[in-house]
């Protein structure tokens, strides 16, 4: 069962081109984990910001050792790297649209709604300059929202990324992963 959302940063530039199968690729090929180590991603793709796909959520994590965060934790990053400057509102937003929909599949509180370096001092997720309050207070909005509404909040839009999506980024390449983060059981 899931009691916590981990929100982390990846590290990395969000630039135009994808970098959600690069990570995968790197935590697969690098770390030698079975999938990318987060249960979903928030990037921005051409000019909008999707919800992606990581490992499924039955399944284990590799995103936070601490607290056994990665059995009881819903792994989310998103990528960038917000220690120097803060995340866009829509990129915030369409967090909570997520969050919103786990609380209210998993029965979560908005309260354990936790940014990884809370648990694991020696990493910085989800950035330094990342407003996770806000994130929390619009995730209670949107939660309200939906009982106000009488609707589910659980309605979204989860983009899952092919393979074949990632040929643009290859000239990305290792380098600009080689601090990626994630955090093997
Ligand atoms: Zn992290």
């Amino acid at each position: 069962m899931k009691t916590h959302i981990v929100i982390h940063h990846s590290l990395t530039e969000d630039s135009r081109t994808m970098s959600w199968n690069a990570i995968r690729k790197y935590h697969k090929n690098a770390n030698g984990w079975r999938d990318i180590g987060y249960h979903f991603g928030i990037e921005r793709i051409d000019r909008s910001y999707e919800i992606l796909m990581g490992r499924m959520l039955t399944d284990t994590g590799a995103h936070c050792k601490e607290m056994g965060m990665n059995r009881v934790g819903i792994g989310v990053c998103f990528v960038g790297n917000y220690d120097y400057l803060e995340p866009s509102i829509d990129m915030v937003y369409e967090g909570a649209k997520l969050c919103a929909c786990m609380c209210e599949l998993f029965n979560i509180k908005v309260e354990n709604i936790i940014g990884h370096s809370s648990l694991a001092t020696y990493k910085s997720c989800p950035g330094k300059m990342f407003p996770l309050e806000l994130l929390r207070k619009l995730t209670t909005k949107r939660l309200l929202k939906a009982v106000t509404n009488g609707k589910s909040a659980t309605r979204l839009r989860i983009v899952r990324v092919t393979e074949k999506r990632s040929g643009d980024q290859r000239k990305e390449g290792f380098q600009n992963l080689r601090r990626t983060e994630g955090d093997a059981p």
